[in-house]
């Protein structure tokens, strides 16, 4: 069993995610492995593929603590390394690919998993005070996948920006239920990069919001002649 998870792990971190994909710095698009430009759908899609791969993982670790397979220090191990890998590829999406990546980039990821690792650290204390029940623990662990999408909208977001980009606006999904945070930031229309929160921060839905974002480049001022 302990072998099984730890070879699990491994494939995640050398599953080379990129080869899907490459960026294309002039265009600022995505190219499929044909070299067709992917749409921005396209691309998010990618990372919900992962979302939903890496969701998959820490549930079945989930399972296998519940039925004590294997002990906590052992699930604790597994959820990290998983989420570790996850968050790491999707920045990669949302930066353009490794190539692009500096140590700015990697101290954003570095960041963005100590704190994923502290509320990981918090969930630890609470299954240790037996706070939990397993369909709660089940719904818990979700999070930690749904949470990956920050990740790529941070790297997304700091891409634009050494683009040029200066202004964002916030896109509803056509699908999903919104929460008043999120119709409140998308009401606002276009405004600058920070001003409104990127997708899943500061709103009721958090690491489920399903909210894009789209950049533009400031309008240059009309010269009057
Ligand atoms: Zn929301
Ligand atoms: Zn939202």
């Amino acid at each position: 069993m302990l072998n099984d998870l730890s070879s699990f792990s491994s494939v995640v971190m050398s599953t080379r995610m990129d080869a899907e994909w490459s960026y294309d710095r002039i265009s600022g698009r995505y190219r499929d492995e044909k070299g067709r430009f992917l749409s921005k759908a396209s691309v998010g899609k990618l990372v919900d593929g992962r979302i939903d791969k890496l969701e998959t993982q820490l549930k079945r670790f989930t399972r296998m603590l519940g039925d004590g397979s294997i002990t906590l220090d052992q699930w604790q191990g597994s959820v990290r390394e998983a989420i570790k890998a996850a968050h790491i590829q999707a920045a990669t999406i949302g930066y353009g690919g490794r190539s692009e990546m500096g140590s700015a980039e990697y101290g954003r990821i570095g960041q963005r998993l100590r704190a994923e690792y502290t509320y990981l650290q918090g969930f630890v204390r609470d299954l240790l005070d037996g706070r939990i029940s397993a369909p709660m623990a089940t719904a818990r662990i979700g999070l930690y996948a749904q949470s990956v999408r920050g990740s790529y909208w941070q790297g997304t977001e700091m891409r634009e920006q050494q683009r040029g980009f200066s202004l964002m606006r916030r896109i509803l999904d056509a699908q999903a239920v919104h929460c008043q945070d999120c119709l409140g930031y998308a009401a606002r229309g276009i405004v600058s990069i920070g001003s409104v929160p990127m997708p899943g921060v500061r709103c009721a839905c958090g690491a489920r919001c399903k909210c894009t974002v789209k950049y533009f480049r400031q309008q240059p001022q009309a010269v009057p002649v």
